[in-house]
């Protein structure tokens, strides 16, 4: 149901409220909720370019009950950022500024919007970077990825974007401005609220300000490609590395089918096979460390493995940055449905990309499965016809089915996309009854009239309520 937005133009200067509909639309839809017709259009676009702005409009949205909707670079792909209920969405990225360096610390602080390859740039002159980043890097924004607690080919190695945040500014559902966390790399003083923040997907607070701490470049990289004649032989073999402790700062699998619609769409000359992409990071003692690695890939029967310095390994990473808009293309009749982002432990990890492929003969569609595989995660996605119902269908059965083997096994629906509007059915069935009512509770303490990100997250919600702390 459309808002009166009107207050905001009387917070913010008319060149930064949009009211246009090419800007609304601009904001209604993200790299898959707009495929799948999910979510709506806003009634008002906000630039603000301050916390006090920030807080102002949330504080007005509170006095007239219109939801406000984070939104960054957009590219999520779990609706995350596409309003459900119109109302404001509040665009981050005029707010992009790299505040402070501060390189003695390995520490930066920035504005939200700010791109993440741009905070890599900045700090690259003083041999540090952040090293934890979304394989969208070059596109979304710190404050995107804090919200969403992204990770991507590096975490096996440096863990989380949420593992590097040490201090938010953050503004709340209510309007008041809030900091956590410090500069110190450790606290045991009062709740983690930086934590809580990660991963909240805009639903409990708005990122302002955030103090991110850096690494130093490695000395030494190399990166390289090991070419399988079964997938179940480099799945196995990923396992085995990574369980002996090969130190790799990368490891992804490339399933035979994503390398030929890689083929297809890139221009690349993959082999026909499943394949390992790997890359090392360490400042001495790199060669031991790929010798390492190859004893164990020939154990497992590797066809071919080269590695070469980090600037050789470069081709291999854009291809694997584009295997997403490969998998698009690949078939004008077939579109890729809901996007896979299991998480699984990596003892579980062979048989469940086995069962994947399983599902897909048993099916009869195509599935691809690629992955940061080195932290147990599986992207997949069924190839269907959406004029076809019935395999629409069968792509249901085969996108849950996995879902539903990694949380028997331990693991999570999402490793890093976040709930967002497509997941939500999954949140209780992963968590239980009592953890997603210490959530709601959570969210009701930052966000008591559910302006922030309505209709996100929450089960209920996906039936299309907002949460109404005082009804229930
Ligand atoms: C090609 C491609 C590759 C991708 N690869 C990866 C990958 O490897 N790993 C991965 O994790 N993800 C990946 N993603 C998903 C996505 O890019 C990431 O989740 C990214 O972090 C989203 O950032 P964004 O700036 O686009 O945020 P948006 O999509 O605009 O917003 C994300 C969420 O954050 C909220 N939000 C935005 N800004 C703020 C703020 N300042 N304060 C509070 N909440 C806020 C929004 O409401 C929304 O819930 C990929 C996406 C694409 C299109």
């Amino acid at each position: 149901m459309p808002h009166d937005c009107s207050f905001v133009s009387e917070l913010l200067p008319a060149d930064r409220v949009s009211f246009a509909d090419a800007d609304r639309e601009e904001h209604a839809a993200d790299w898959w909720a707009g495929e799948v017709g999910l979510g709506v259009v806003p009634d008002v676009v906000v630039w603000p370019t301050s916390t006090e702005e920030v807080a102002a409009v949330i504080r007005a949205a509170n006095d007239h009950d219109v939801p406000v909707t984070p939104w960054a670079a957009g590219t999520s792909v779990e609706g995350n950022a596409v309003p459900e209920f119109e109302g404001i969405t509040m665009d981050l990225t005029r707010m992009d500024a790299i505040l402070d360096v501060r390189p003695d610390d390995f520490q930066v602080d920035v504005e939200p919007g700010v791109i993440g390859s741009a905070v890599n740039e900045a700090v690259a002159d003083h041999g540090l970077v952040f090293p934890s980043m979304p394989s969208s890097a070059d596109l979304s924004t710190i404050g995107g990825m804090i919200a969403n607690d992204a990770s991507g080919q590096q975490t096996v190695k440096y863990g989380e974007v949420g593992d590097w945040v040490l201090g938010l500014e953050v503004v709340t559902g209510e309007g008041e401005i809030m900091t956590c966390g410090s500069r110190a790399v450790k606290s045991s003083s009062g709740y983690n609220l930086v934590d809580l923040m990660v991963g909240s997907e805009g639903t409990l607070g708005v990122v302002t300000r955030a103090t991110l701490r850096l690494d130093g470049i490695p000395e030494q990289q190399r990166g390289g490609r090991a070419v399988f004649a079964d997938l179940d032989d480099a799945s196995e073999a990923i396992y085995d590395a990574v369980r002996s402790g090969v130190d790799v700062a990368k490891i992804e699998l490339i399933d035979a089918l994503s390398a030929r619609m890689a083929n297809a769409h890139l221009d690349t000359g993959l082999p026909d096979a499943p394949m390992i992409f790997v890359e090392f990071h360490a400042d001495h003692g790199i060669d031991e460390e790929v010798a390492f690695c190859r004893t164990i890939f020939e154990a497992h029967d590797v066809v071919e493995f080269e590695v070469g310095d980090g600037a050789s390994a470069a081709e291999l990473w854009e291809i694997r940055d584009e295997l997403g808009f490969a998998v698009q293309a690949y078939d004008p009749d077939l579109t890729p449905m809901h996007p896979g982002d299991v998480t699984v432990p990596i003892s579980e990890y062979p048989p469940l990309v086995r069962y994947a492929k399983e599902l897909g003969e048993e099916h009869d569609l195509l599935v691809p499965t690629f992955g940061h595989a080195g932290d147990g995660n599986l992207h997949y996605t069924a190839m269907v016809d959406q004029s076809d119902d019935a395999m629409v269908e069968r792509g249901e059965r085969v996108y849950e089915a996995v879902v539903e083997r990694a949380l028997e096994v331990g693991g999570t629906c999402t490793g890093e996309h976040g709930i967002g509007m497509g997941k939500q059915g999954f949140l209780e069935r992963e968590h239980g009854a009592v953890a997603v009512e210490q959530m709601r509770r959570i969210k009701q303490a930052f966000d008591p009239n559910d302006v922030l990100n309505p209709g996100k997250l929450f089960p209920e919600t996906a039936e299309g309520g907002r949460v109404r702390f005082a009804e229930r």
